[in-house]
């Protein structure tokens, strides 16, 4: 199996381009955010919980994503891997993420890192809370503490993936969402 991490800071385009990517190499894309709004609009009782840290741009606990995790991998069938978007996003996460794939002889393939600056973040995220209407997209201040957030907590990662020689980055900086996905599918090609 294939363990493919999308990277990048929020408003990059991991949503945008994992469509594609999961397609061409059948995979399963798994994003933790959207398994936690699905969570709040089922009013689950973690859904409640993750709600009141998500609308201040904060992350829930590595516990909570971690076992969403481990629990796609037990049920999900009938694919070639996983594309893991918006996990890990600490430290831990990433640890604990090795842990879960060694119990299985696994381990993750490669890390495929979408960069953008951070005015360009802004421009993104208030351009998508027109279309997806996520209450944490609509405000400035919440946007704000979701960068710092990836800055201090989750671009830590890219040093540790780096030293496991698995980092791979592309600049999505293009005009238009077909020109960055086309980079994003070319960059794929090249890992092995
Ligand atoms: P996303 O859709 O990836 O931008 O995630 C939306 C929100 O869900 C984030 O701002 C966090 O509050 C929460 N979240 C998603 N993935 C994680 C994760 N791996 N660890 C902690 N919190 C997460």
């Amino acid at each position: 199996m294939k363990y493919y991490i999308l990277f990048g800071p929020p408003g990059a385009g991991k949503g945008t381009h994992s469509g594609a990517i999961s397609e061409k190499y059948n995979l399963k894309h798994i994003s933790t955010g959207e398994l936690l709004r699905a969570e709040i609009a089922a009013g689950t009782e973690l859904g409640q919980k993750a709600k009141s840290l998500i609308s201040v741009g904060a992350l829930v606990p590595d516990e909570v994503v971690e076992g969403m995790i481990e629990n796609a991998f037990d049920t999900i069938k009938g694919v070639d891997g996983f594309l893991l978007d918006g996990f890990p996003r600490t430290l831990a996460q990433a640890e604990a993420l090795d842990a879960i794939l060694a119990k299985r002889g696994e381990s993750v393939t490669a890390v495929v890192s979408i960069m953008i600056p951070d005015e360009l973040i802004y421009k993104r995220i208030e351009g998508r809370a027109l279309i997806e209407g996520r209450a944490d997209d609509a405000d400035r201040s919440i946007i704000k503490h979701r960068i710092d957030t990836y800055h201090s907590q989750t671009e830590p990662l890219i040093a540790f993936y780096k030293e496991q020689g698995k980092y791979y980055e592309v600049d999505v900086t293009g005009e238009t969402i077909e020109e960055n996905r086309q980079r994003v599918l070319k960059l794929m090609e090249t890992i092995e």
